[in-house]
């Protein structure tokens, strides 16, 4: 692998069980402190991608390495540690409603066996940047649609990882939260944070003008 790339994808096709290949031949090299936006119609293939990545899914033939791992080849007790240093924003990783949010966001670390004032302290970091630092005894359910998915970026956020993955996260926002969501990733991509995020907004990438990577079908037509 080129010692530059953060990610490499290399020759990836996925196929899912029941035959559909949700992604053909794909090869692609992510830098440390690169903003990737990821585009396509809706079942191209982005989700899937993302989730190659994650080591959620795995790939049918092909290697994806990531910080010089293999995660297609990574052991199932591997994967938690593997997970710490990336942050997840998957539209189906749903918020604890019967938690606070300030307990939303604690909970990841007390995964990881950080707790007491260290873990408190975090969890106040964490939320003041992502603007929800008075919420803190707030129930999720109480805030607008544009401060939950705050919410789960703070919660992605929180352990610091040096990567994010995010499925769609402006997807049904108005303008105004999506333009508030996407700064954010902004200010984490300024202090380094290397980002992959999929979008079917072409305002939003053009707005914010990263990297594009655009799947047809499953495969890989741009970027
Ligand atoms: P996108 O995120 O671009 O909408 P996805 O990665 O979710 O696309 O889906 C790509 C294709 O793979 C679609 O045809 C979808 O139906 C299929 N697919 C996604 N997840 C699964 C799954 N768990 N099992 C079978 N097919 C799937």
């Amino acid at each position: 692998m080129t010692s530059a790339a953060l990610i490499e994808i290399a020759e990836v096709t996925k196929r899912y069980p029941g035959g559909h290949e949700a992604l053909s031949n794909i090869s692609l090299n992510i830098k440390p402190g690169e903003m990737v936006f990821l585009t396509g119609h809706s079942g191209a293939g982005k989700s899937t991608l993302l989730k190659l990545i994650a080591a959620i899914e795995r790939p049918t033939s092909g290697h994806i390495m990531v910080n010089g791992q293999n995660v297609g080849r990574m052991k199932r007790p591997a994967l938690p540690f593997f997970r710490r240093n990336i942050g997840l924003i998957f539209q189906d990783h749903k918020l604890l409603y019967d938690r606070s949010v300030f307990d939303n966001v604690l909970l990841p670390l007390h995964i990881q066996g950080v707790i007491g004032n260290d873990a408190a302290k975090r969890v106040r970091a964490a939320l003041d940047k992502v603007g929800l630092l008075g919420r803190e005894r707030a129930r999720p359910i109480t805030l607008s649609g544009g401060e939950q998915q705050r919410l789960c970026i703070a919660r992605a956020i929180v352990s610091r990882p040096a990567l994010v993955l995010a499925d769609e996260p402006t997807a049904n926002l108005d303008d105004a939260y999506a333009r508030d969501i996407m700064d954010m990733f902004r200010a984490f991509n300024e202090v380094g944070v290397t980002l992959v995020i999929s979008t079917h907004d072409q305002d939003l990438i053009h707005r914010y003008g990263g990297r594009k990577v655009t799947l047809a079908y499953g495969k890989q037509v741009e970027g």
